[in-house]
């Protein structure tokens, strides 16, 4: 180990959202106390820029529940963020070509709102912007984290700046954030278990003809879910929707290919007229679905962090939500320990003991719903049709799936 490297308490590989997130929630947390580095392969924006798309902040938009309101709002994020919100007033779930369907909305759960759509690249640029006024915390970008190696207590990192310049960093503690494919779990060994569900999710924002009204869509078809969540209206001042349409590789393939006529037509169809007639889509991207889960966490100064740790189908919006939960738990737990203990594997075992079941009951929602629904039995057509109209009517298990989407169930991480 050289003994002239830049020694820092944590390193955070990977400045995605939930890199991101997690820097902020350390700065908060420990009011500066805590020196941090988060290192960023992409470019980072400066303070002042407009949102830029790259990886993590693309054209998506995320869902945010009303759990990761609160987590925001402890970082200081929140507000800044509200100029881009769209609240989610009504959550419709429907099942394509049968009876059942369920309303749940945002005013019998006596709340403002279910969850909030924010677009990807405005979470972004609220996050990076507040990371440059964050004490505590430097960024190194573009630079990638190469290798790791633990000694005495400390991390050793080597990152690789893109004009070539290499540098060697010590730590208490490396978060490792750099997404589902994550190079750094397979360099530590740390396998990764993978369920591929053989689809993709088509993205894109559309245009319709009549307003939203708050309402996200989540429409079960025989080839898979569908999703809208509300925008804020376009430039034209027409409604806005973004779309995550769950499709076989081969439609996928057919689909981002097809001209903008023939793409609206067959989401027409397949969404009907709820909203009027769809006017226009924007640029379309696609993702393959894959349940990724890390066979461990954590290690004596090391914690797999987001998509490293766990990705997830995002049928049910789960994915960020669930990282921002470990990030606030993490965060809160490490503010709280003396420097020199920042990398003890009792405490990262304690804090991963904590989220243990938050994780796996949210693992298992976003891995059993779209199941769900793609049986084309009978048989399990009408148990989801009954299962839907329970939830329509019964009170008791609509609270549950609410709180479970908006992350709110008992014990989970909270701001
Ligand atoms: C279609 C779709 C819709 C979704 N909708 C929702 C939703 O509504 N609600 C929700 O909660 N979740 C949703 N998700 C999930 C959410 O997008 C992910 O949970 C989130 O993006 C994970 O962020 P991350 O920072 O862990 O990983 P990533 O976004 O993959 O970021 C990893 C970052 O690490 C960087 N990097 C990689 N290697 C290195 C290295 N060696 N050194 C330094 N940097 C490196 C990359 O450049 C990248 O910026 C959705 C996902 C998909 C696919």
């Amino acid at each position: 180990m050289s003994t002239d490297a830049a020694r820092y308490d944590v390193v955070i590989a990977g400045g995605g959202m939930v890199g991101a997130s997690l820097a902020l929630a350390l700065s908060r947390y420990s009011e500066g106390r805590l020196s941090v580095l988060l290192v960023e392969s992409f470019p980072l924006p400066s303070a002042d820029s407009a949102p830029v798309y790259r990886p993590s902040f693309d054209a998506r938009s995320t869902a945010l529940s009303y759990g990761s309101r609160q987590i925001l709002d402890s970082v200081g994020a929140w507000d800044a963020l509200q100029a881009h919100l769209t609240a989610i007033t009504r959550i419709h779930v429907s099942d394509r070509g049968h009876i059942g369907s369920a309303l749940l909305t945002a005013q019998e759960q006596g709340w403002d709102a279910l969850g909030y759509v924010v677009e990807n690249a405005w979470l972004g640029n609220v996050l990076l912007s507040a990371l440059h006024s964050a004490p505590g915390v430097e960024c190194a970008s573009p630079a990638s984290v190469t290798s790791v190696t633990g000694h005495n207590d400390l991390a050793s990192l080597q990152l690789q700046y893109r004009e070539g310049e290499t540098q060697t960093i010590e730590c208490r503690l490396l978060a490792v954030a750099d997404g589902a494919q994550s190079g750094l779990r397979s360099a530590l060994g740390i396998a990764g278990k993978v369920v591929d569900y053989g689809q993709q999710a088509v993205i894109a924002n559309v245009c319709f003809e009549k307003p939203h009204g708050g309402i996200a869509y989540e429409r079960f078809t025989d080839q898979g879910p569908l999703a809208l969540l509300p925008l804020s209206n376009s430039e034209r001042n027409e409604a806005r929707a973004a779309l995550v349409w769950t499709l076989s590789q081969e439609d996928a393939t057919a689909l981002l290919a097809a001209s903008d006529e023939a793409f609206l037509a067959r989401l027409q169809k397949r969404f009907g007229y709820r909203q009027g007639r769809l006017l226009r889509v924007g640029e379309r991207g696609c993702f393959p679905l894959q349940l990724v889960e890390a066979e461990e966490q954590v290690r004596p100064n090391t914690v797999v962090m987001g998509n490293a740790a766990h990705s997830l189908h995002p049928v049910a919006g789960q994915g960020f939500n669930l990282a921002l939960r470990d990030v606030a738990r993490l965060a809160r737990l490490l503010a709280a320990l003396p420097e020199a203990e920042l990398g003890k594997l009792s405490h990262l075992q304690a804090y991963l003991d904590k989220q243990h079941s938050d994780q796996r009951s949210t693992v298992e929602f976003s891995h059993q719903l779209p199941g769900l629904f793609a049986h084309k039995s009978p048989f399990f057509s009408l148990g989801r049709n009954l299962g839907l109209l329970a939830l329509d009517v019964l009170p008791a298990a609509k609270a549950r799936f609410v709180e479970q989407a908006a992350g709110l169930a008992p014990g989970n991480a909270r701001g």
